[in-house]
């Protein structure tokens, strides 16, 4: 293992140079999971592909995390995956799908430094893509689109452009395009090198190897017969269509999430993804600056630094020690270099960090700009905390607080037991699982509690029970919606809302409105001029 010292400065800029690290986004069922068993296939970190799901299966190191995971129970997801594919480090963040959907979902995004949005073709735009997609917009990231399962009855690429563009906001730029679907799914065509790359459905059925490439241009006169008369016709149309119709290609809007690129392929069979991650890898940046007390920090500064996004806890009540997952925002970092926890105010060795690379969990000696790694937290880190070296104190932009959608009314069985029931959902929420609200002028014995996602609702069950010993009775609430109100010079209690509005305070004191219903919010923004609310909470 090199020094720190031994290592240039040259060399380090390479590492971070090289770091590419995105989020994959989609509905459930989108094919999310396909999709990066591919690139990880193509980057050579899996033989086979097939193998990323089935856990069970799956290679697993066996390493000093392992053996600390398998005896203290904690689960920890793949939550980040690294892999190499032409000279570049992949860092793949994992958002979860609907069953265990929660607030790290939204913040993982706030690890990437661009967005994979991966849809349906037969879908379009789905629930948990836009509430993903409002997340990336708020960082103004890149965010890149595939359009997924062209091998199967798919909606016209033109409606499908349509609907990104009407209900996300967003442009598209289609780098390339689709020639039929579904059994009649021919292969798509190349806009930039104008020629086009055949599908070869029967041998790839099972998607296991990476596709022969076959591209023909498109004045070719084998086009005729491989598409047929009505295909050729189509594509024909199609590209005088999009080459009039559509938005020029502007990096410099990709750059900051106002244009998207859009593929279409099939993950499945393997179709379209390496003309993908070839593109993709080529347009997305290397790790981004980030925003901080003392200005915006350079990822190449040679001084490490870090922000937690993430901190997973451990279910096992004999053992308090939580995971926090931190992004490297700048410099490189060594397992030996002492590093400071500045909202602790305390100068540390990180303890046990740790990397995921495809499968396999490994305790890493270093790590550069783009990275992420999770570290052993004895119950010291916070959502948002930042790590630096010792003697550059300065804080990262906080992480917004998102608006959760679920909502439950939450008191202790037990009245005696008060106490553990304030100490124990307080924590819970700093580990930012669940939120905490209260009705102004009612006191802690009985909460309201949001969540992002229901799983949540159980966990926090589970672990009062658990660790601080509480039973709880939880009554669900027909709230969907919660509002931060921005206005200071507002009073709550004076606002004109509807019955079914309630009126809530978070534990920072912030006053918030609970609505069941869309047409509540109107009525509250109608009849209260000026009245500001906002989805997200950044203090
Ligand atoms: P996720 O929930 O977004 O991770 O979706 P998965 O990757 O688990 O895919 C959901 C289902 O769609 C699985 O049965 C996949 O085999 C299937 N699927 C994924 N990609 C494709 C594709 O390109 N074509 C077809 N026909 N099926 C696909």
């Amino acid at each position: 293992m090199l020094q720190v010292e031994e290592l240039s400065l040259a060399e380090i800029n390479h590492e971070i140079e090289r770091r590419r690290t995105f989020a994959i986004i989609s509905h459930p069922d989108a094919g999310k999971t396909t999709l990066t068993e591919k690139f990880l296939l193509y980057g050579g970190a899996i033989a086979l592909a097939g193998s990323v799901k089935g856990k069970k299966t799956a290679r697993h190191a066996v390493s000093d995390w392992m053996e600390i995971e398998k005896q203290r129970g904690i689960s920890v997801t793949s939550s980040v995956m690294q892999f190499n594919y032409e000279g570049f480090c992949i860092n793949i963040l994992d958002t979860p799908g609907h069953q265990d959907f929660s607030e790290d979902t939204y913040r993982t995004l706030m690890a990437a430094d661009s967005a994979v949005m991966v849809i349906d073709a037969s879908k379009g735009v789905e629930a948990q893509t836009r509430k993903l997609f409002k997340v990336c917009l708020l960082r103004d990231i890149p965010i890149f689109t595939f359009i997924n399962k062209m091998d199967r009855e798919a909606r016209d690429p033109f409606d499908l452009m349509e609907e990104i563009e009407n209900e996300l906001g967003i442009r598209t730029y289609p780098i390339n395009w689709p020639i039929g679907c579904g059994k009649e799914f021919k292969g798509v065509y190349d806009r930039h090198k104008r020629e086009i790359i055949k599908f070869e459905a029967g041998e790839l059925a099972n998607g296991q190897r990476a596709v022969a490439k076959e591209e023909i241009e498109l004045g070719d006169p084998r086009l005729h017969d491989m598409l047929g008369e009505r295909l050729s016709a189509q594509l024909s149309d199609d590209v005088e269509l999009l080459d009039g119709a559509s938005y020029d290609f502007d990096m410099e809007e990709v750059r900051h999430g106002k244009l998207s690129p859009v593929f279409f392929g099939s993950a499945l069979t393997n179709f379209g993804v390496e003309p993908f991650l070839e593109n993709f890898l080529q347009m997305t940046p290397p790790p981004l600056p980030r925003k901080s007390s003392v200005g915006e920090i350079d990822p190449f500064n040679k001084d490490f630094s870090a922000f937690v996004f993430k901190i997973q806890a451990n279910m096992n009540k004999a053992h308090r020690d939580r995971i926090a997952f931190m992004r490297i925002c700048s410099g490189r970092f060594d397992k030996n270099m002492e590093v400071l926890h500045v909202q602790g105010g305390k100068t540390m060795r990180l303890s046990q960090p740790q990397q995921i690379m495809a499968q396999d969990r490994e305790i890493i000696d270093e790590a550069y700009a783009g990275d992420i790694i999770g570290v052993f937290d004895p119950g010291i880190f916070s959502i948002g905390d930042t790590i630096s070296v010792p003697n550059k104190k300065f804080e990262f932009e906080g992480i917004p607080t998102f608006a959760p959608e679920h909502f439950a009314r939450v008191r202790q069985k037990d009245t005696l037991k008060r106490k553990q029931f304030v100490k124990g959902a307080t924590q819970i929420a700093q580990e930012g699982a669940i939120q905490i609200f209260q009705e102004p002028g009612k006191g802690m014995e009985e909460v309201i509690v949001g969540v992002v996602g229901t799983l949540q609702f159980d966990v926090l069950e589970y672990r009062l029970k658990n660790e601080y010993n509480v039973d709880i009775i939880m009554d669900r609430l027909s709230y969907q919606y919660i509002r931060w109100i921005e206005n200071e010079d507002i009073d709550p209690k004076k606002l004109s809302i509807t019955s079914d509005t309630k009126v809530v305070q978070d534990f920072r004191g912030n006053f918030l409105l609970l609505f069941t219903d869309n047409w509540n919010i109107n009525w509250a923004i109608e009849k209260n001029e000026g009245l500001r609310l906002a989805e997200f909470s950044r203090t």
